[in-house]
């Protein structure tokens, strides 16, 4: 069996790792020109469904490392004036493990045929053969190449071009909501904000939002300890913040960074110090769509897989746990397919009856979870 996987996020990257243990082929195609072409370092929480789902793709020599570059974290989740005070509770106190995306993506490529620069543009559905083989598909890719696989996974985002193919009328819907994301090395004048982790700092019309990456061990040693064959980068400890925008709002001409300062006037000094030390190479402006899926389409040799099918609120925490669930429920079910216990169709169809229905309860539960975090609009003057 060959898979062609269209994407090189995380789930696309972790279903390429497990189908490669099972000894299935795999090559994964990438449309950035370079991995680290563009922001993409900030920091997941991991729930014990994602972080199974990692464990059962990787390879168990890989374990140790996987487990020394995630940290525990509990937060409490308080609502917080510009100065500090308490002012409510987002919610009860929270827990999972914490991963830097950048990360935990450079042990994921580890070992892996990713074809970057290779944009797919569409497919087609290669009828069957004569004897009634079942059909195969051919992608295309903008520099004109092409490639033949038994399945093409669509593991390329909200803005997936699979899915358009698929599933034209499953299309992303834009919250409105828009927001300013960065980071700052986490040094001893930050460990005082140590109460905000986790917490909504409530502003006028905006709302900021931190969190810690603190790693028990600098990536890049873990690796050369634990797995001399990874290479991870070498990251430092760090905050990430984000600052809610009000609707719709955008930066005009200031950079992330000034568009944070001039909407955080006489906040906390700590806070303000926060992000005039930030990395302006790792700040950028987001805004947040869903994808909600919809009717199953006909069965075939393409599918989806992640945020190309289910993109969710990063307020809810859950789209990287999902992508890797999806990852994990594929791998499994076409290392059946390809051992000969079932037909590769029937393999995906079970994938698929599955991940409809947990990826719809995602994209469901992170847009109950969004108001809570968005602030309320700006009082007229
Ligand atoms: C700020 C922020 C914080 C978040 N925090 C959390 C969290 O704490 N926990 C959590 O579970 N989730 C979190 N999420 C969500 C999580 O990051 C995503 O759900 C997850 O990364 C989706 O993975 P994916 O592999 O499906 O897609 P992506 O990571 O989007 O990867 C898709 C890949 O496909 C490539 N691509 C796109 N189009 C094409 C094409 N035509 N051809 C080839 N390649 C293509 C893209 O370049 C990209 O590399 C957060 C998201 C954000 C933005």
């Amino acid at each position: 069996m060959r898979v062609s996987v269209i994407g090189a996020g995380l789930g696309g990257l972790c279903l390429a790792q497990g189908l490669r243990g099972a000894g299935i082929g795999v090559d994964v195609y990438e449309r950035d020109a370079a991995i680290t072409a563009r922001f993409q370092g900030y920091r997941l929480v991991l729930n014990p469904t994602g972080f199974e789902a990692l464990h059962g793709c990787l390879p168990e020599r890989w374990h140790p490392l996987l487990d020394a570059i995630v940290d525990d974290t509990t937060v409490e989740r308080l609502i917080l004036d510009p100065r500090l005070n308490k002012i409510g509770e987002l919610g009860p106190p929270r827990s999972g493990l914490v991963v830097d995306r950048h990360v935990l993506r450079h042990l994921l490529l580890t070992g892996l045929d990713v074809h970057t620069g290779a944009g797919l543009t569409g497919y087609d559905v290669l009828s069957d053969g004569a004897n009634g083989e079942a059909p195969k598909v051919q992608a295309h890719f903008a520099q004109g190449e092409s490639a033949t696989a038994d399945l093409l996974v669509g593991a390329d985002g909200v803005n997936s071009a699979v899915r358009t193919v698929l599933t034209p009328q499953t299309i992303p819907t834009d919250t409105g909501v828009r927001f300013v994301i960065g980071r700052t090395p986490l040094t001893e004048q930050f460990q005082g904000l140590s109460r905000a982790w986790g917490a909504k700092i409530a502003g006028d019309g905006v709302s900021l939002l931190l969190g810690a990456m603190h790693f028990r061990i600098p990536p890049k040693q873990a690796a050369a300890e634990l797995a001399p064959e990874v290479t991870l980068p070498d990251t430092g400890d760090y905050v990430r913040w984000a600052m809610i925008l009000p609707p719709n709002g955008s930066l005009g001409e200031q950079t992330p960074q000034e568009a944070v300062l001039s909407r955080i006037e006489g906040w906390h000094p700590d806070l303000r110090a926060l992000i005039e030390q930030a990395d302006p190479d790792n700040s950028t402006l987001l805004s947040i769509r869903v994808v909600e899926p919809r009717d199953r389409w006909a069965p075939g040799p393409v599918t989806l897989l992640g945020d190309a099918i289910h993109a969710t609120s990063p307020t809810g925490g859950n789209g990287a746990n999902t992508a890797l669930r999806d990852a994990d429920v594929l791998r499994r079910s076409l290392i059946q397919a390809d051992g000969g216990g079932r037909g590769l169709l029937d393999a995906v169809g079970d994938y698929e009856r599955q991940m409809l229905e947990y990826g719809a309860e995602a994209v469901r539960q992170s847009l109950e979870a969004l108001p809570a975090y968005v602030g309320k609009p700006k009082q007229a003057a």
